[in-house]
């Protein structure tokens, strides 16, 4: 597997990436840890004339942790969110998403950048990041604007991010309560069959706020408001949670593929689902 020839572009800083996107458009693509599109390249299903390694451009490495918000540079790598103690306390969901995604090789390079702006429904953060509520700052041509996770993706492959347009960072409030990610493949290493995110605020024994989200069961990653509400006021007992993987299964849109038929995708989205709900309501 060779990929067609290009030109390859290491620029020093970000005005010299976006002069780059500016002058052949379409033709362009930034590169940050080539793990997803370098095979497409290969593969040959996406053409790239014109590559923009992100590598050595500055100030998108770094992982903030405030008390209020946490802020990912859009070059941070899986691997650097497993091994940050003070991220992990803060937002430990994040380091249970990453240590299930593909194995340690890929998460060496793949960064939490190119994991959200590719906008594969298969990718385990976008899901991930619309559970925990973040925005995408994404720069370009027209200078910096923030997009929320839940309003990012629109369909496989296309994200609210304009083609001129790089991700730099990801801003997440700081989570609390009980967190789980829970996710099923069919080996180590597979991307999901059915994956969900789970952050709730537990008070009293009463469920106070749940956030849901869920992966790979449509094109995009799904925010289920609505089996989130289904919590709320419970004390997570069997009917809330019925009540939540029905309204959960009412908002995804699984398709038959190698990874099973609808009715397996549905089954295994609501095993999941269930499973994410218990472990979070044990840590809250
Ligand atoms: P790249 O491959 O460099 O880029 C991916 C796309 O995003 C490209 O279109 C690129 O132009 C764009 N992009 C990258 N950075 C930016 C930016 N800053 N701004 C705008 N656009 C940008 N992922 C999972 O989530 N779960 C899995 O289970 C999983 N399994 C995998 C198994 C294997 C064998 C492999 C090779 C990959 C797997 N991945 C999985 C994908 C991996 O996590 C990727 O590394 C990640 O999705 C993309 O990150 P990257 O930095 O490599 O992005």
């Amino acid at each position: 597997m060779i990929p067609a020839a290009f030109e390859y572009y290491r620029p020093k800083d970000m005005a010299g990436v976006l002069a780059v996107l500016e002058e052949h458009g379409d033709d362009a693509r930034v590169m940050a840890g080539g793990h997803s599109l370098i095979p497409m390249m290969k593969l040959r299903m996406a053409d790239v004339p014109h590559l923009i390694d992100l590598q050595d451009v500055g100030g998108m490495s770094d992982i903030e942790v405030g008390t209020d918000m946490i802020r990912l540079g859009a070059l941070v790598t899986q691997a650097d969110i497993i091994d940050h103690t003070e991220l992990s306390k803060a937002a430990p969901i994040l380091r249970e998403a990453a240590l299930q995604i593909a194995d340690p090789q890929v998460r060496y390079m793949g960064t939490v950048g190119g994991n959200v702006a590719n906008g594969d429904p298969g990718n385990d953060m976008p899901g991930l990041m619309q559970c925990l509520n973040a925005a995408f700052t994404v720069v370009g041509p027209n200078g910096e604007r923030d997009i929320p996770a839940c309003a990012f993706y629109e369909a496989a492959y296309v994200t609210a991010r304009g083609d001129e347009e790089v991700l730099t960072h990801v801003a997440i409030p700081t989570p609390n309560g009980g967190y789980a990610y829970e996710k099923q493949k069919r080996k180590i290493g597979d991307y999901a069959t059915a994956a969900a995110a789970v952050q709730i605020v537990k008070d009293g024994g009463i469920c106070v706020s749940a956030s849901i989200a869920m992966t790979n069961l449509s094109d995009t990653p799904v925010y289920s408001e609505a089996a989130g509400e289904a919590l709320l006021g419970t004390s997570v007992d069997t009917a809330a949670l019925d009540a939540s993987v029905a309204a959960m299964l009412g908002d995804i849109e699984p398709t038959e593929d190698n990874r099973g038929p609808v009715a397996f995708k549905n089954h295994v989205a609501g095993v999941i689902l269930r499973r994410a709900i218990l472990t979070a309501w044990s840590r809250a």
